[in-house]
């Protein structure tokens, strides 16, 4: 349906988001201008009915400018076209508001809810989006995790969108009002771009902006030190939603994941134990998040333990790849820095880890707690001499391997010897001296992991 006729759109930015609104929008019916420094994002554009791809001029007489997650649009560093616009009058929008003006447009009432925070928003998103699913209601998820929010189906009334939603998204929301609003937790990341702490909670506190009474609020409870989510739950309060606090070490949270358990006034949820895909608290945090959410949109409180169990997790997040001889190796391709990879480390007794890339500064030194555990490291890529100094000063044994094709062999080989249960892919690194992405790279881990498992095979 043409629900978008009329309306005059710019376009910046033609990655992942920006590529399928600009086609969403002219399908719709709008007038698209679109512009990319890049030739081959052009490119894919040109030929479109209703698409004119030239630099912006100036924006006179357009309803409004959309721009990549990507470009900034506020200080200290805003983009030329973010200032014209500013100067025109021309709102800066999201894809994620255009989604919703265009379901309201076409007169669904489904619900949207938004994810936010510094980490854990793939895994709740997804993890929301299996249990609205598993209850039979119509679901569609998107926005940061992909797909882009233009290219989710019209659902009706009594489905959920579920959004990841990431700061640089928030930044620019107009419309959008989220049904059920969560902030997962809030440590330091990203700060360069929003100008400090105070600007990047400022950024992620917009999720909340239109909520209403009888909108749910989630706040993280502040499971890692450093957290400044649980110094604003008295302000969102005061505001007049529902506020639901979680997390995955506290029981003095609304709704708690501590010690496994999930639970809440009312008494026990679940075991987290039974939840394969959802290890360690810092998924607790994760499971507790979403189950609020979940309930609050309509999910019956006894469909909640099956969902947790049936969930698969997302791909490269501490996923198990195989079980081979009785050693479970593990794709956290997605840990490209030490704090991502020592929630992984954390959750397994005695391991064989496979790291290195290109590190992060103050590499490994902080990962120092789990040494204990590791029975050999097996080290690739860039910077492994600089992990390897690290783990030689703290004892732990290890090997430069250099390749994947390397190391996946030599740690199977390593964890028989030591009797390690687990080899772990959690690289603490940056993928991109060996690989086009962290993806690319777990792939290749599993893949390889795959061709040791067809070795073992009797017969
Ligand atoms: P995001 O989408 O916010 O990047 P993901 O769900 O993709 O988060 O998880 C990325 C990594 O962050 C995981 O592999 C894990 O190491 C870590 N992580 C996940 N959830 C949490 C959490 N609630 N608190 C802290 N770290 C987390």
């Amino acid at each position: 349906a043409l629900l978008f006729a009329g309306r005059r759109y710019a376009v910046l930015g033609l990655g992942n988001n920006g590529a399928p609104a600009v086609r969403a929008l002219a399908a719709m019916g709008a007038s698209v201008r679109a512009w990319d420094d890049n030739a081959d994002a052009r490119q894919a554009l040109a030929d479109i009915p209703g698409v004119t791809v030239a630099p912006f001029e100036s924006l006179d007489g357009l309803d409004a400018l959309v721009l990549s997650p990507g470009i900034p649009h506020l200080l200290p560093r805003p983009h030329p076209v973010a200032l014209m616009a500013r100067e025109a009058g021309i709102p800066i929008l999201s894809d994620a508001d255009l989604l919703y003006q265009a379901v309201r447009r076409a007169g669904s009432r489904a619900r949207f809810a938004g994810i936010t925070g510094t980490n854990g928003k793939s895994t709740t998103t997804a993890l929301l989006t299996h249990m609205l699913a598993t209850a039979g209601i119509p679901v569609a998820a998107g926005g940061n995790l992909g797909p882009a929010s233009l290219s989710l189906p019209c659902l009706p009334d009594d489905g959920v969108y579920v959004l990841e939603m990431s700061s640089y998204m928030l930044e620019r929301l107009q419309d959008l009002h989220f049904d059920a609003a969560c902030l997962l937790n809030l440590t330091p990341d990203h700060l360069d771009r929003h100008g400090g702490m105070a600007g990047y909670l400022r950024a992620k506190w917009h999720i909340f902006d239109s909520q209403r009474t009888g909108d749910l609020a989630v706040l993280g409870f502040g499971d890692t030190p450093g957290d400044s989510v649980p110094l604003m739950v008295d302000d969102l309060s005061a505001s007049g939603g529902r506020v639901v606090t979680i997390s995955g070490a506290s029981d003095k949270a609304d709704l708690s994941g501590a010690g496994g358990i999930l639970r809440d006034a009312e008494g026990i949820i679940a075991d987290l134990a039974e939840a394969p895909a959802l290890p360690g608290a810092h998924n607790a945090e994760n499971a507790a998040a979403a189950t609020a959410m979940a309930l609050a949109l309509g999910v019956p409180r006894t469909a909640i333990a099956p969902a947790l169990r049936t969930f698969s997790g997302l791909p490269h997040r501490q996923k198990p790849v195989a079980t081979i001889a009785g050693i479970l190796f593990v794709d956290d391709s997605k840990a490209t820095n030490a704090d991502s990879a020592s929630r992984a480390l954390g959750c397994y007794d005695r391991l064989v880890w496979i790291a290195g890339g290109v590190a992060k500064a103050g590499g490994i030194a902080d990962l120092a707690p789990h040494f204990p555990r590791i029975a050999h490291a097996v080290l690739i890529g860039q910077d492994a001499p600089a992990l390897a100094e690290t783990l030689a000063t703290h004892n732990v044994p290890h090997t430069q391997a250099g390749t994947m094709e390397a190391a996946v062999p030599l740690a199977m080989h390593l964890a028989r010897q030591t009797g390690a249960e687990t080899v772990l892919l959690s690289p603490a690194c940056a993928s991109f001296d060996q690989y086009k992405s962290f993806e690319h790279r777990g792939r290749h881990f599993a893949d390889l992991v795959h061709g040791l498992a067809t070795m073992e095979e009797p017969g």
